[in-house]
């Protein structure tokens, strides 16, 4: 089958001319160049794809390297993997070199050496995954389909390789339920049945791989139906046994969706999946997938304000003592329990917070207070609270009310 036409059409004009001269220059030194896994499969499916992979029978490098060199596109190479990357406007090109890959044991990171485009294609996940469309001048358009990836997109089936393919790699597990998902195929059948055999393979997997397959999923437009799907299968309950991948969780992502900016929204879907733990379930989970600094404070701060939310439940409470039960948490930590919460009286506390309190600001500042004779350090402290409690509370409103309020702290503490 031949896809040159597809191709022309799918590619913008300057992206194209990019993968074309690539090709050619490849061909100068003997050396074959072909797209692969994802651009192809979404070519198929008539999806955008701006993440183009190439492969190549050749120096991936050295060939990145001199594209860079005649045309616009910015280089970075990776050496330790072999890899480059060409960036053209919206468009990446990840250029490999083709390799063949064998597992010594289950889980642990392949064993790469050199190989040809269909060693290449075996070691891939799925056979949706496995396919390439040759870019070399003389087949240009060629589609190599070893594994019938195109019959199973048209049947829509998420089929793995070879029956060991989990237990080389149990990640597949959750790569195999976020293509399920995102594109409404479902598992071929023997694929089903081997992957929940493979469940328990997990626990071989490191807790970097875990989390980038985790981040994946939350990249995904709707990443609940994956989450649900793996809570379903069990897959998440061998991450940690009070993972809940049911119905709560899809509202409460959509509500994270309505509510909030998309850069914030993996975060904020991590929050909302350890929510179910308890504390310490929560620091075991954080450990084992090595959860950056940042993130983990935030994940921290959830569970944390979680347990102390039932003061703002109170339909009365004074602005001020909102301010304070709060302002010590991340903002994204009081997001997600303003998603989580079923109370709107708890809601419309941290929400309030969230869009006003945390931005109140007094007008007088520490020189000031000075000049009206307030001395630094605890009584200057103490001075600032209660000017700021004030404020929040709307007792003091003017830069006038402020310094009357500060003189009459003053007043008092000289009385006593
Ligand atoms: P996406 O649209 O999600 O980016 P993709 O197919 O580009 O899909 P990537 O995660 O970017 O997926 O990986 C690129 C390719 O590398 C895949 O198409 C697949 O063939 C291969 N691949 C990635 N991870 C694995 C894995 N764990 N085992 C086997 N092959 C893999
Ligand atoms: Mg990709």
């Amino acid at each position: 089958m031949n896809l040159a036409q597809q191709i022309e059409q799918y590619l913008p004009q300057q992206v194209l001319e990019l993968v074309k001269t690539t090709s050619k220059q490849a061909e100068k030194q003997g050396g074959k160049v072909y797209l692969v896994g994802g651009v192809v499969r979404d070519l198929l499916l008539g999806y955008p794809n701006f993440d183009l992979d190439l492969v190549v029978e050749g120096d991936a490098v050295k060939l990145a390297q001199q594209i860079a060199g005649i045309s616009q596109a910015k280089l970075v190479v990776h050496p330790r993997f072999g890899t480059a990357k060409l960036s053209y406007g919206n468009f990446t090109l990840d250029v490999a070199t083709a390799r063949s890959e064998s597992y010594a044991k289950s889980g642990a990171l392949p064993t790469v050496a050199p190989g040809t485009l269909n060693t290449d294609l075996s070691r891939r996940d799925f056979s949706i995954n496995a396919m390439a469309i040759s870019l070399a001048p003389n087949n240009y358009g060629e589609l190599v389909d070893p594994y019938q990836g195109k019959s199973d997109l048209e049947q829509h089936l998420i089929r793995i390789l070879h029956p060991k393919s989990f237990n080389d790699d149990a990640t597949r597990i959750l790569r195999a339920i976020r293509y399920e998902q995102r594109l409404g195929f479902r598992l071929e059948t023997q694929t089903a049945r081997l992957l929940k055999r493979d469940i328990p393979k997990l626990d071989t997997i490191s807790g970097d791989r875990m989390r980038h397959e985790l981040e994946l999923i939350f990249r995904e437009k709707h990443p609940e139906h994956a989450i649900k799907r793996l809570g379903e299968l069990g897959v998440l309950q061998r991450l940690s046994p009070s993972f809940k991948g049911n119905g709560w969780i899809a509202e409460k992502f959509d509500r994270a969706r309505c509510l909030n900016k998309p850069n914030q929204l993996p975060s904020l879907y991590f929050c909302l999946l350890i929510y179910p733990l308890s504390e310490r379930e929560n620091e075991q989970f954080l450990r084992h997938l090595n959860i950056p600094k940042k993130l983990s404070r935030v994940l921290h701060d959830t569970l944390h304000l979680e347990a102390r939310l039932s003061p703002l439940g109170k339909s009365y409470m004074k602005v001020s003592e909102v301010y304070y039960l709060l302002h010590e948490y991340d903002p994204l930590a009081i997001q997600a329990n303003a998603i989580a919460s079923e109370s709107s009286t708890i809601q419309s506390h941290l929400q309030l917070f969230l869009t006003k309190l945390r931005y109140v600001k007094i007008f007088l500042n520490g020189e000031e207070l000075k000049r009206l004779g307030i001395s630094t350090g605890p009584e200057m402290g103490k001075v600032l609270q209660t000017l700021h409690k004030a404020k929040l509370d709307g007792e003091v409103k003017t830069k006038g009310d402020e310094e009357k309020l500060a003189l009459s702290v003053r007043a008092i503490k000289e009385e006593d």
